[in-house]
C-alpha cells in the first residue's frame, strides 16, 4: 500500500494519518514533520526550510525532493508508506514518479480530503500538537481531556508558529496555485478518490479504511 494524502492545509491529513498508519502498520512520511524536526535539530536543511515555512511559502523543490528520496529508501518503507504533504508541486510529483520508478514501486491510492476554504482558518489557528508524540488536537473540534496536555502520552501541547492568520492566508494561496493542479494529474492516472473531510474525524477515518480495504 503506497498511499498519498492530498488536501489543503488543515484538511485533516495528519489527523487521519495517525489512525491509518496504526491500522495498516505502515510509516507516515510527512515533509512538514521532517522539516520541523530538521529545524529543531538546527541542520542546514532546517535552516533553509525555516526561511520559507515562517512565511507560509513552499520550500524549494530540490530541498524537499532530497528529504523524501532519503526517507522512502529506508527499510521501513518497503512494506508501504503514507505520504502526507508531498508532492505539493508538479515538479515534485514528477520527481516522485521517477523515484518510485527507480524503486520499482507505484502509488496505489491518492486520497483527497475535501474541505471548503472558509473552514480552514479556524481549523489551523485552533490546532495544537503534542511536543512529545506529535499527536494533533484542536481546541474546539478535538480537544484533549485536560487543556494543554496530550491524552496519549501526557506531553505538553504547543501551537505551530506558522498556524497564525497571516501565514495561513499565504499557505492557502500556495495550495490553490501550486498544489491543487496536482489533483488533475492523479485523476488522469485513475488514482484519485475524493473524501468529504468536513465530516466527523471518526467518520472520515472509517471511509478511508473501507476504501483501503477495497
Ligand atoms: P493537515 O495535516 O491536513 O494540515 P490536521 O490533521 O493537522 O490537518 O488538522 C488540522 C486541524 O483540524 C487540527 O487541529 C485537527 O484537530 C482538526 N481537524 C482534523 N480533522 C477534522 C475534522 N474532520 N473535523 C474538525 N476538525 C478537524
Ligand atoms: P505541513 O506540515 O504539511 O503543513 O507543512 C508545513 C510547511 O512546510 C509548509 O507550509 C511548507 O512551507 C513546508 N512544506 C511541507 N511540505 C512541503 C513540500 N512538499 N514542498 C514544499 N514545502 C513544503
Amino acid at each position: 500500500m503506497n498511499i498519498l494524502f492530498m488536501g489543503p492545509p488543515g484538511a485533516g491529513k495528519g489527523t487521519q494519518a495517525e489512525a491509518i498508519v496504526n491500522e495498516f502498520g505502515i510509516p507516515h512520511v510527512s515533509t512538514g514533520d521532517a522539516f520541523r524536526l530538521a529545524i529543531k535539530q538546527g541542520t542546514p536543511v532546517g535552516l533553509k526550510a525555516k526561511e520559507y515555512i515562517d512565511q507560509g511559502l513552499l520550500v524549494p523543490d530540490d530541498v524537499t525532493v532530497g528529504i523524501v528520496r532519503e526517507r522512502l529508501q529506508q527499510s521501513d518503507c518497503e512494506k508501504g508508506f503514507l505520504l502526507d504533504g508531498f508532492p505539493r508541486t508538479l515538479s515534485q510529483a514528477e520527481a516522485l514518479e521517477e523515484l518510485l520508478g527507480e524503486m520499482n514501486r507505484k502509488l496505489t491510492h491518492v486520497i483527497n480530503l475535501k474541505v471548503d476554504r472558509n473552514k480552514l482558518l479556524a481549523r489551523l489557528t485552533g490546532r495544537r500538537i503534542c511536543k512529545s508524540c506529535g499527536s494533533t488536537y484542536h481546541v474546539i473540534f478535538n480537544p484533549p481531556k485536560q487543556e494543554g496536555v496530550c491524552d496519549k502520552c501526557g506531553g505538553e501541547l504547543y501551537q505551530r508558529s506558522d498556524d497564525n492568520e497571516e501565514s495561513v492566508g499565504t499557505r492557502l494561496d500556495e495550495y490553490i496555485n501550486k498544489t491543487a493542479p496536482l489533483l488533475q494529474f492523479y485523476e488522469s492516472k485513475g488514482l484519485l478518490t475524493e473524501i468529504d473531510g468536513e465530516q466527523e474525524i471518526d467518520t472520515v477515518t472509517k471511509k478511508i479504511v473501507s476504501l483501503l480495504r477495497g
